[in-house]
């Protein structure tokens, strides 16, 4: 798979690109994340010199796993992967500068704490549950505008913006209600002009369904298995706490 990385880059670069043009946006407003879980270190790098810069991983310990190796090249961090509470510590050794995945306010809370210690702040995204199933975390819809305000609260948690999974359907129409809802809620959200509140930031799409997600307003599209290939592990290990 290695001498196909780039080239796979450069296939979802121009996706990305074709669906800007598509719905007259500026492709600057779309950044690329690459989702790297199951990918081995060595794997990423070739990745990041390519030029890419922003990688995220799913769990904390195969972001420890991989961060001394990935340390001498320049990238940044984001986490998108379900957080438990018990490992945000480690989380924070791993210089992460963006957490897409909060959802709940003891999550932030504790969060907040450990940052407050460490006199450090961190960019978070609220992760919302728009496709209604049950395997799937992020908050509920109609908790989200009440869980971002407590949030706001919290002196160290810059809130940047939105993500979600689109539900895994063969029915466009289906993926893009859950992009259009999450563009709802931000929507609300920016009319309500929280004080410390950003929401430029909608963190969704993925290999499947970014054409949809740019359409709906994406600005960062979270891709792996299109540029790394397919994991050996499925979806569900990484999505469902019941696995
Ligand atoms: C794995 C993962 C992705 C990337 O999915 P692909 O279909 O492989 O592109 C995006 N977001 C999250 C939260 C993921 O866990």
């Amino acid at each position: 798979m290695h001498e196909f990385i780039a080239e796979n880059i450069q296939v979802i670069q121009q996706r990305i690109d074709e669906a800007c043009k598509a719905n007259r946006r500026d492709p600057r407003e779309v950044k690329l994340l690459l989702a790297t879980k199951t990918v081995p270190a060595e794997r990423i790098e070739i990745a990041l010199q390519t030029g890419q810069t922003l990688i995220a991983e799913n769990k904390v310990q195969e972001l420890k796993d991989k961060f001394e190796y990935l340390n001498a090249v320049p990238h940044v961090n984001h986490f998108i992967g379900h957080l438990q509470t018990n490992k945000i510590k480690d989380l924070l050794k791993c210089n992460v500068s963006c957490i897409h995945s909060i959802d709940r306010i003891d999550l932030a809370e504790k969060l907040h704490q450990r940052l407050l210690k460490q006199d450090k702040s961190m960019e978070v995204l609220i992760q919302v549950n728009t496709s209604f199933e049950e395997s799937k975390y992020g908050a509920a819809p109609e908790e989200v505008i009440g869980l971002v305000q407590q949030i706001a609260t919290l002196s160290t948690l810059k809130i940047k913006g939105l993500m979600t999974i689109g539900i895994l359907s063969a029915e466009a129409e289906q993926v893009r209600a859950c992009f259009q809802l999450l563009k709802h809620i931000q929507r609300q959200i920016i009319a309500l002009a929280i004080p410390g509140v950003s929401m430029q930031e909608l963190s969704m799409g993925m290999s499947g369904d970014l054409e949809i997600a740019i359409a709906e307003g994406a600005t960062i599209v979270r891709v792996g298995t299109a540029i790394f290939g397919r994991r050996p592990t499925p979806d569900s290990y990484y999505w469902n706490e019941n696995l």
